[in-house]
């Protein structure tokens, strides 16, 4: 069963949504050469508490933190700690949430340590968030969920190849629905499955954590001994960009951008549905 949202509802996941937006933006800028993961999350769990909000993250499932810290090889749920230590050149992805009134708001970008990365590993991020907004792009009244997950994928699979032979769609994680829960249904994959179905219609109300995530070669990944931790088999390094997003009566909103999503989509053609939290 999928939760379909009022626009009352919207706009509170909205708030929550701008949280997250606060927490990126204070994370990106403390993700510099001799930050520990740990700093990083420590920087997240304040900018919670000054909102007056909870972290859906500290908790779940037992997860000891307040966002997941993966750098390079690590793919998601990288636990923050005082032993990573970042360096130069290293690449992390950061994805954490927030609750405001119930109401959960979930997103993730990658970001590079310093400076001097590889044309490659640039090309990676990029690739993986704009087939993010490719899959936002296809959040459209009447759509299946089946065409959120084809756009991600044909994004990907139009863009010229990596040196290191291809990009990896990481198979094992997906996006999913969100409300009052982080993780609801559906379940959506960032690829085409003949196993699976076209899925459920997308009608206004509709919320979906969208969140790609892409390697410089294997689609396969392994979960180290600490239960979290999810890396690339082959060792490959690795993106993943998440936006938590509504489908309203008029549009897209991207709850988790601090512009609604408006001037990506107006990019991609698309105007983003009225933000609630600028209404008078
Ligand atoms: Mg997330
Ligand atoms: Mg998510």
């Amino acid at each position: 069963m999928v939760q379909i949202k009022t626009p009352e509802q919207i706009a509170k996941m909205r708030e929550a949504g701008l949280v997250v937006a606060a927490i990126h933006d204070a994370t990106r800028k403390a993700a510099v050469p001799g930050a520990t993961t740990k700093d990083l999350d420590e920087v997240a769990r304040k900018v919670i508490a000054d909102h007056g909000a909870k972290s859906n993250f500290l908790g779940y499932g037992g997860f000891p933190a307040t966002i997941c810290t993966s750098v390079n090889e690590v793919v998601v749920h990288g636990i923050p700690d005082e032993a990573t230590v970042l360096k130069d050149g290293d690449i992390i992805s950061i994805d954490c949430g927030a609750i405001v009134d119930g109401w959960h708001g979930d997103a993730a970008y990658t970001a590079f340590v310093g400076s001097g990365h590889a044309p490659e590993l640039l090309e990676l991020s990029r690739v993986t968030e704009e087939s993010m907004w490719a899959g936002i792009a296809a959040m459209k009244n009447g759509n299946r969920l089946i065409d959120v997950s084809r756009a991600i994928e044909t994004y990907i699979r139009r863009q010229p190849r990596p040196a290191t032979g291809k990009y990896g769609i990481i198979e094992d994680y997906g996006g999913h629905g969100i409300g009052t829960e982080m993780h609801m249904d559906p379940h959506l994959l960032n690829y085409v499955s003949r196993k699976r179905g076209k899925g459920p219609k997308l009608v206004p109300g509709f919320c979906l954590a969208i969140e790609p995530m892409v390697s410089l070669g294997t689609p396969h990944t392994e979960v180290l001994s600490d239960d979290w931790t999810v890396i690339t088999t082959d060792g490959t390094w690795s993106s993943h960009w998440e936006h938590s997003v509504a489908l309203t009566e008029e549009g897209p909103l991207v709850l988790t951008a601090h512009d609604g999503g408006k001037a990506k989509l107006a990019e991609l053609g698309i105007t983003a549905a009225p933000d609630p939290s600028s209404r008078p």
